[in-house]
């Protein structure tokens, strides 16, 4: 079976076994040549293994990957076209930035002149023209980030894989980082493909995020519609920010933001269950109101802070509410 368009990166059927534990259960999707495709889920579902076969680091057992019409399973990593940038950053310590940026180049035999000059195009790309000649052990984390992004690019792949790019950075940068990630995939028209177990990652980068579970594809969505829209209970509740209401044999989700809370008993609103606030978490520019009864705990995300803390306290009985309109009926 091939794809017929160019660059397009397609998983079809692949599985993954170690022994007798299947870690990737025979799993298919389309990566559009351009889009950021975050693979989602949480520690165990596969996400890795299957970064991994499609880099050349991890055997298939079963299944096809293509780019384009070219097929990966028995070609090595570096005849794929893709590149790797590892969570650890992988840099080499006794290699300079510069040396490290060119390793690929040197390995396919371009001379020094050529190798030096194309790493300080992507030394300045990723912002970090001066420390040529700095070591891995004098960056900073984020420092490390750029320079690995640098060296997975200068090989021009058609697929780029990101193992957890973000997650050895401490949260401020992690979210600055990001946007450059996101800012830079767009100019190159590169295919990213990073896995993540965070939901915020994903939904603030991807074009498309294949949301794993268990070795299975639970949903392939755009962000919006993950978060609009969630097929099932798990990734309504992967995802967050969603309540999970039981709505007559089956389930529905009701987004936290959607979720109202009123204290006048009284009021005669159908789609509503009585619950006392059990806390009251204060983010910043919005709050949780988390409210239970003996069947469920509800949170409703509310804005104005100010008014929650003069009118609700810890213990006070409350109603909670919504529209019929705001539940999302979930497949399973
Ligand atoms: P994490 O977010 O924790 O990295 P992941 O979703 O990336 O998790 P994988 O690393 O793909 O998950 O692992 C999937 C499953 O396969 C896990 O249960 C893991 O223990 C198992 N596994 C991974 N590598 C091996 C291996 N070399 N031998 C045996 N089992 C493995």
């Amino acid at each position: 079976m091939f794809s017929d368009s160019q660059n397009d990166l397609e998983i079809i059927a692949v599985r993954k076994t170690y022994g007798d534990f299947e870690a990737v259960k025979g799993i298919s999707f389309k990566v559009i040549k351009g889009e950021y495709c975050c693979l989602l889920g949480p520690s165990g579902c596969g996400k890795t293994s299957l970064l991994r076969m499609i880099a050349g680091h991890e055997e298939i057992t079963d299944g096809d990957i293509f780019i384009g019409s070219k097929r990966l399973n028995s070609l090595t990593p570096a005849e794929r076209g893709t590149s790797m940038m590892f969570q650890n950053y992988a840099l080499f310590p006794h290699l300079s930035v510069i040396d490290n940026i060119s390793f690929s180049l040197k390995i396919k035999g371009e001379s020094s002149q050529k190798r030096y000059k194309e790493a300080m195009n992507f030394l300045e790309m990723v912002q970090m023209s001066g420390f040529e000649n700095r070591y891995p052990d004098q960056l900073s984390g984020g420092q490390k980030q750029r320079v690995a992004l640098a060296r997975a690019l200068i090989s021009k792949p058609k697929v780029l894989l990101l193992d957890e790019p973000l997650s050895a950075l401490d949260p401020a940068l992690r979210v600055r980082m990001r946007t450059e990630l996101k800012l830079m995939q767009r100019e190159l028209k590169i295919t990213f493909v990073h896995v993540t177990h965070s939901q915020e990652e994903a939904l603030a980068l991807a074009t498309t995020a294949v949301v794993m579970n268990n070795g299975v594809i639970e949903q392939i969505d755009s962000p919006l519609n993950l978060f609009n829209k969630p097929k099932s209970k798990f990734v309504a509740e992967f995802v967050g920010s969603h309540n999970i209401i039981k709505s007559g044999t089956g389930f529905s989700s009701l987004r936290m933001d959607k979720t109202k809370v009123s204290d006048n008993l009284s009021k005669n609103i159908k789609t509503g269950v009585r619950a006392k606030i059990a806390d009251i978490e204060f983010l910043g520019d919005s709050a949780r109101i988390i409210m239970k009864n003996k069947d469920q705990t509800i949170i409703a995300s509310v804005d104005d802070v100010s008014f929650i803390k003069k009118e609700y306290t810890v213990g006070k009985e409350v109603f909670c509410h919504w529209d019929t309109k705001d539940l999302h009926e979930l497949e399973y």
